[in-house]
């Protein structure tokens, strides 16, 4: 972690005077089920080891102050005004976690409050989500409010659309609250059901190579991906009207309806249809403890990702032609909405070094880009830290 966590406790005591309560709030990774989420599919996400603390006590006024120690930002204010979002970005998911409790008719007083993180910061990991999570069980726990996991996670993705306008679905939040050590968790997008599956990668480690680029197709590439998602259920349903959306439907139905779609929208449903049905296979190859066929499946929905439903980039599928051909890598894949960001990787254990060492050097060769590299383990959700 970026910094100890004893130095911060003690900052914090310096500053307040008084010792705070410290809360631990996780990113997250998503072994498989990409874009699946919004077509009320699967998603088979965990908790990491990389995580937020949150100190905090309470001030014993309205007033309340959060500082930002990874930035050397502070923000006051009274918990009594009425809060709208302000221009400092990271401010945000606080106040939005603080409105969307008090609009459930919670009760809270002022506090004062130190977070850091290790999460990188818009790398996929979900930082943002571990924020609202963290604070949110600080708030929680602190004021001693009934409100549940799951409703936790709730109030996060809401405080994310309100008051940092960013329309995310539930995987990250509900990941950084529900995630348990030494599991995945299959939460079907459409129900909110979830299912923990124990996940043991045995000779096998997950790294993450960050590809460091951002190409800005990103937010409008996703909502013409919705819209042609959406174009593929209305023409399935003609065919069969039990479709409600690419969840519901087979590849069966997409081979009847194939001469009345258009070819683009037909591979982007067929990549839909094909994600959901790898997520299962992944849940019954995890619990047979085929760890070789998991990066087998991460692999081709690597390529859909990249041919049919056209979310990667030039980088990206770089990073994973690189690492195919290091000895030692049993599979990977894109990770999150695509055009940039991280590939989760399977890397045997011992060659995991020297694998980390080729696919760096050699992407920068091609790229002159610096790649990142974290390597994650499975841990637990939210909590206060132990
Ligand atoms: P991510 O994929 O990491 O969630 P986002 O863009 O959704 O990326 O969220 C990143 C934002 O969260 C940052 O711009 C910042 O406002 C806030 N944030 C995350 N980590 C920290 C931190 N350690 N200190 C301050 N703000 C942070
Ligand atoms: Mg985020």
């Amino acid at each position: 972690m970026s910094r100890n966590i004893a130095d911060v406790k003690n900052t914090f005591i310096e500053i307040f005077g008084i010792e705070p309560e410290v809360f631990r709030a996780p990113g997250r990774i998503n072994i498989i089920g990409e874009h699946t989420d919004y077509n009320d599919g699967f998603v088979l996400p965990a908790a990491i080891d990389l995580a937020v603390y949150v100190f905090i006590q309470k001030s014993g006024s309205d007033r309340s102050k959060l500082i930002s120690v990874d930035l050397d930002e502070s923000y006051s204010f009274s918990i009594d005004e009425s809060l709208t979002p302000v221009g400092q970005g990271w401010v945000n998911y606080f106040l939005g976690v603080i409105d969307q409790l008090q609009q459930a008719g919670h009760e809270l007083e002022g506090f004062n409050l130190m977070f850091t993180s290790d999460i990188p910061i818009g790398s996929g990991l979900s930082s943002s989500a571990a924020l609202e999570c963290g604070f949110g069980e600080a708030l929680i726990d602190l004021f001693g409010i009934g409100v549940e996991k799951m409703e936790l996670a709730k109030i996060g993705q809401s405080a994310e659309h309100k008051f940092a306008g960013v329309k995310c679905g539930i995987m990250d939040q509900f990941a950084s609250c529900m995630g348990r050590d030494g599991h995945v968790v299959k939460l079907d997008c459409k129900s909110l059901e979830y299912e923990y599956y124990p996940v043991d990668f045995k000779a096998y480690d997950l790294v993450l190579f960050d590809s460091n680029v951002k190409h800005n197709l990103a937010d409008s590439q996703y909502n013409i991906r919705r819209n042609q998602c959406e174009e593929g259920v209305q023409i399935l349903q003609q065919f069969n009207a039990a479709i409600k959306s690419l969840r519901d439907a087979t590849l069966e139905d997409l081979a009847h309806a194939k001469s009345s779609i258009d070819e683009v929208v037909f591979r982007r449903s067929k990549y839909v249809i094909e994600e959901n049905t790898r997520v299962e296979e992944v849940c019954e190859a995890l619990l047979a403890g085929e760890i070789e066929k998991v990066g087998q499946i991460m692999l081709e929905t690597h390529n859909g990702l990249s041919k049919d439903y056209e979310v990667s980039c030039s980088e990206l599928d770089l990073l994973i032609e690189i690492a195919m051909s290091c000895d030692g890598f049993i599979g990977g894949r894109m990770m999150g909405g695509g055009f940039g960001g991280c590939t989760i990787n399977l890397i045997r254990k011992e060659q995991v070094d020297d694998v980390i060492e080729q696919v760096v050097s050699s992407y920068k060769k091609s790229t002159g880009i610096d790649a990142k590299v974290y390597r994650v383990a499975i841990g637990d959700g939210v909590g206060r830290h132990k």
